[in-house]
Formats: structure tokens, C-alpha cells, sequence
């Protein structure tokens, strides 16, 4: 078996260069070439001499995922579902908005959290994902979206840990990936539009703080450990309070002075006014203290086996009303490729059937992707059309 270099941060490649009795500096122009270029073989790498390209091509390969369809929604958001064998996918959903272009990337196939509103959740856990199988999402996403937006400049600027799974669950694998993504060999994203997204898993917010801190963003959909404790039920472990000074340590050490509490809006279960108003007593500033937070208050997707509905409008505006009036910085997320049900586990939830995802995708006229069929801007139509 050859290496696959998708899998290394810098330094991991300087040591397989090493490996191959070259100097470590070679990984920085191999690096370029993967990342920034785009390039999988090793010829095209002009600059590299002809010896090592030699080597490499006996000893590594670079190895992205094999695509199993893309959506392409009205509004521009793309969602890729991505073969991660065993029966597997993973989802890569980009967002693309007026000053900045988002990718959420997936971190494990299924989650073993098992939150109550998340379709990933119901699935279960299968396995983590490799360092390559990571960045292989963002390195497919940024090569793909230049060259059909004919761009040679970067496309994607911000990245959130949002899309399957629990990424600090799969922390040997995170940092590596995040090294990666902030590297100015490779993506040279800044540290502020890099977002880890977690249901609260306290010993690792402690850890990404000294090995890489980047923003963070807690999902936190409950003001009491009662009601936590039912909805993710990683609280019965890490509650509330250690949660939040945890968060608080974290922001000594983050790129950014706040933390985003993602709060997905369930009618009925957490969405009143008396929610509302305990949420402000746990996250209100105390005297002296700086406002530390914002919150994200998320629309739910619905999915039939949650059995929970999404909050009215009116219950979600008075919700964020409360919020914004004791001073916390309070946004509403807008629903993004809703006709190609781009969030959240929406799609993979049903890959393990096969034979089932391969119907819903033929009736929703997906394209799959093959290297004859490559998006045509009539394939294009078609989905958008759907
Ligand atoms: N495991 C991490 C990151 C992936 S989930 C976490 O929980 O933070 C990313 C976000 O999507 C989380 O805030 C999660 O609560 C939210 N989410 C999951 N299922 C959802 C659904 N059905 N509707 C709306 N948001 C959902
Ligand atoms: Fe896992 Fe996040 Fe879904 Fe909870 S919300 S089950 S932690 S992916």
C-alpha cells in the first residue's frame, strides 16, 4: 500500500520525505503542488526533480473520495455525498454567499452522540474518518468549485466542522486536518474562519485550545441540564456548568472574544420565552465581564423518526427577541439548498441502505458523477429545476 499524501500536515510530510532519504523542505513544494495546484500526479510537478518524482511514484499517491452525487441547489449551495466504503458516505455541503464562500465539512461516519434532533445521530457511529478522508472534502470542493466558476483564486474561505459527526471525537485526526486547512502552503485559512463545531465535549475544548486553536462553536440547544441531558445526551457527562467554563477557558486561548451556541429550534421542547429567559441567565455576562457569546438559532430539519417539529416563526423571532434585548448578539439561521436538503444529515442518513439511497437519488434526478458525465450546464438545469 502507498501512502496517500492527503493524509499528512506539513510536518507529517516532511517526515515521509525523510522517509524516502530526501530533504524536508522537498514537503512544502509537494505540499503546493497537492494543495494549492490541485495536482494528483506526479509528473505535473515541474519542480520537483525527476529522481523524487521517481520515488513517489512507487512509494505515495494522492487520493481524493470517489463523489456519489451532487446537488445543486437554486440558490448556489452545492451538497456532495462522498463513498467512504463499507456501505458509507459522508456529506460536504458549500455555501457560497456574497463576501465569503463556506464548506462544512464532515469529521466521522454516523456519530455516536446520538442527539435527539440529528439524523446522523439516528444512524449511529461507524467509524471515524482519516486525516485524508477530511481534507480530501475541502481539497475536492476548492479544485472542483475553480474550475467550473473558472476562478484561479481561492473560492472557499471559511470552513465549519458542522457537516457529520463529532469532530472532537475524532481528535487525532482533527488537529492534523486543521493544520492543514490553516497552512499558507496549503489553504491559508485564517484561524477566525475556521470553526470546530462541537456538542460540548469538555477535555478536548482544553486541548484544541493549546494544539490548535481555532473559533469554536458550541451546540448547546438547551438552557437546563434536564433538558440537555435528553437532547444530547453527552450532557449526563459534561454538564452545562463545566460546559461553559470550559467555553471560558477557551476563549483566553481562541482567535475570536465570543463563542457561537448553536441552538436548533424544536417546537414545543425548547423554543418558549421561559427558555429564553433561563438561557440568558446562564450565558449573561457577570459583572465586570465582557458579553462572551452569540447564538445561532437554528431552524430544525425535520426528519420523520426524530418526532419533533420544527419551532414557528413567530416562536423562533420571539425567542431571538429575548436574547437580543438582554444583549446577546442573537442571529437566525437562514435555510440554505433547502430543495436539495442541504443540511445536517439530511441525505446520508439514508446511505446505509443502499439500494434505497440509489432510488431517492435516481428520483430526485441527481447526477452521479462520472468522469464522462462531469457537471454540464445542462445537468445543471436539471437539478436546479427539481
Ligand atoms: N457534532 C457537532 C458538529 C456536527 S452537527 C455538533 O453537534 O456540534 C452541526 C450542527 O447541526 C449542530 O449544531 C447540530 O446541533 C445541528 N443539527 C443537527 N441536526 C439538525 C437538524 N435536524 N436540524 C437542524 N440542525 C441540526
Ligand atoms: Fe453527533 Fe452533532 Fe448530530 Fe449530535 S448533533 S448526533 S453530536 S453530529
Amino acid at each position: 500500500m502507498t501512502a496517500n499524501l492527503l493524509d499528512y500536515d506539513l510536518e507529517g510530510l516532511a517526515a515521509f520525505c525523510e522517509r524516502l532519504g530526501e530533504k524536508r523542505f522537498r514537503a512544502t513544494q509537494l505540499f503546493r503542488w497537492i494543495h494549492q495546484k490541485g495536482a494528483v500526479e506526479f509528473d505535473e510537478m515541474s519542480d520537483l526533480a525527476k529522481s523524487l518524482r521517481e520515488k513517489l511514484k512507487t512509494a505515495a499517491h494522492v487520493q481524493a473520495l470517489p463523489v456519489l452525487s451532487q446537488h445543486i441547489s437554486a440558490d448556489g449551495t452545492i451538497k456532495w455525498l462522498f463513498d467512504v466504503g463499507g456501505g458509507n458516505a459522508i456529506e460536504t455541503v458549500f455555501i457560497p454567499e456574497d463576501d465569503r464562500g463556506t464548506l462544512c465539512i464532515s469529521s466521522q461516519a454516523g456519530c455516536a452522540v446520538a442527539c435527539r434532533f440529528c439524523s446522523t445521530g439516528h444512524q449511529g457511529f461507524s467509524r471515524n474518518l482519516t486525516v485524508a478522508e477530511i481534507v480530501a472534502q475541502l481539497w475536492f470542493a476548492e479544485h472542483f468549485l475553480r474550475k467550473h466558476l473558472k476562478q484561479s483564486e481561492r473560492v472557499i474561505s471559511n470552513v465549519v466542522m458542522m457537516g457529520m459527526g463529532e469532530p472532537m471525537q475524532n481528535y487525532s485526526a482533527l488537529v492534523p486536518s486543521l493544520r492543514v486547512m490553516l497552512d499558507d502552503h496549503a489553504y491559508g485559512l485564517s484561524r477566525r474562519r475556521v470553526t470546530v463545531s462541537t456538542s460540548g465535549v469538555v477535555p478536548m475544548i482544553d486541548r484544541l485550545g493549546s494544539d490548535c486553536p481555532v473559533a469554536l462553536a458550541v451546540s448547546l440547544h438547551a438552557p437546563n441540564d434536564v433538558l440537555r441531558d435528553d437532547l444530547v445526551p453527552l450532557n449526563r457527562k459534561y454538564p452545562i456548568a463545566e460546559l461553559l467554563e470550559a467555553c471560558k477557558r477557551y476563549l483566553t486561548v481562541a482567535p475570536r472574544d465570543f463563542i457561537t451556541f448553536e441552538y436548533c429550534m424544536l417546537d414545543g421542547v425548547n423554543d418558549t420565552p421561559a427558555h429564553a429567559a433561563e438561557l440568558v441567565k446562564l450565558v449573561h455576562p457577570v459583572a465586570g465581564e465582557r458579553a462572551w457569546s452569540k447564538f445561532n438559532l437554528i431552524p430544525f430539519n425535520p426528519f420523520p423518526a426524530s418526532g419533533l417539529l420544527r419551532s414557528s416563526q413567530s416562536a423562533v423571532l420571539a425567542f431571538s427577541k429575548i436574547l437580543s434585548d438582554a444583549g446577546i448578539v442573537t442571529t437566525v439561521r437562514k435555510t440554505r439548498g433547502d430543495d436539495i436538503d442541504a443540511a445536517c444529515g439530511q441525505l446520508a442518513g439514508d446511505v446505509r441502505d443502499r439500494t434505497n439511497i440509489q432510488a431517492r437519488i435516481s428520483k430526485r434526478r441527481t447526477i452521479i458523477i462520472t468522469p464522462e458525465n462531469e457537471l454540464t450546464p445542462k445537468g445543471r438545469e436539471d437539478i436546479v429545476n427539481d
